[in-house]
């Protein structure tokens, strides 16, 4: 009798599933070669005499954040997902070639990208950080200005959010732990539950789990995410992750075009006018030659 669950936290070879009836329930993997993750559906059945439930497959996934591990294969962190949100902050000062890097996950993933800009309380009056964020807009990605001290954006966070299974990802210390707690009072200690009952049952660290929001959605906070490189395999991959120069390369004299030396190409010459970003065009090479060196 096995049925449909949810991963809702993974540590190493255990997992902690939501069934259909909204129940909780520990479970292990059946053999070596399945390797579920946060948001996975799988089949599961309970075992007889134990409490664990036994995880026997994993349905298609719908899409799924990937990066290269160490030996240059795909290590997927999460599935299912609907929106990204990347947290940059004031401080510690952004490095938008990251933003760029996690918005470009988005693009190939297929879900919308929301950029949130977050501990404006520490903004002095005049100064020009906003510059970076207009790029954003210009080429329809929502940002929203938070401040998870002075509860400000929270509420435009959190209709965004709504009914949506979202990740949150950023650099460390941009305040990423700090907004799911505005969102979710109880995230500190549930996060804590989640892992103190882990060390019990001699379960490594909480690799990523997923937070219910109060009044419908989730949301997946993964460690994994902290020093992010999309797998990118191609440089046609590549192409749409940046979607401003995916929208001009339609212009460009070849079809093929790499918008780095080719002739006729109305990339670069968006760049020399300026209606495409000189950031985001670096943003793009550098996931070229990332793209290069996976795939070499
Ligand atoms: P994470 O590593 O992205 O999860 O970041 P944390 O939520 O742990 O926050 C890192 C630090 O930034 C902590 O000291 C927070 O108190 C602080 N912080 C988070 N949000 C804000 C904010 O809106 N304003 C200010 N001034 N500090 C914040
Ligand atoms: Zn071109």
């Amino acid at each position: 009798m096995s049925q449909s669950a949810t991963v809702i936290a993974t540590f190493s070879r255990r997992m902690r599933l939501r069934l259909a009836s909204n129940e909780i329930v520990e479970a292990r993997i059946k053999g070596k070669r399945l390797r579920p993750v946060c948001g996975d559906l799988v089949a599961a059945e309970p075992i007889a005499d134990e409490t664990d439930w036994l995880i026997t497959g994993i349905e298609e996934r719908r899409n799924a954040l990937t990066r290269p591990n160490l030996r240059g294969q795909v290590e997927i962190l999460a599935s299912n997902i609907d929106l990204l949100v990347v947290v940059a902050a004031v401080a510690p000062a952004p490095d938008w070639f990251i933003v760029d890097r996690y918005l470009c996950a988005a693009e190939i993933m297929g879900v919308p990208g929301l950029v949130v800009f977050n501990k404006t309380d520490l903004l002095e009056a005049g100064s020009d950080l906003a510059d970076p964020l207009e790029t954003y807009v210009a080429i329809d990605y929502q940002v929203l200005h938070c401040s998870a001290h002075e509860q400000q954006g929270i509420d435009d966070l959190r209709a965004a959010l709504h009914d949506r299974t979202t990740i949150i990802v950023g650099q460390s210390g941009v305040g990423k732990s700090s907004l799911i707690n505005c969102l979710i009072p109880d995230a500190r200690q549930k996060t804590s539950e989640i892992s103190a009952k882990s060390r019990e049952g001699k379960h490594t660290t909480v690799n990523s789990m997923m937070l219910d929001l109060p009044g419908g959605g989730y949301v997946i906070d993964s460690p994994g995410v902290r020093d992010y490189a999309p797998a990118l395999r191609s440089a046609t991959e590549v192409e749409r992750g940046f979607r401003e120069i995916h929208d001009r390369g339609h212009e460009c004299r070849f079809h093929n075009c790499r918008h780095l030396q080719e002739p006729g190409c109305a990339v670069k010459l968006a760049v020399a006018d300026d209606s495409i970003s000189a950031r985001r065009y670096e943003s793009y090479k550098r996931a070229l030659r990332l793209a290069d060196d996976l795939t070499r």
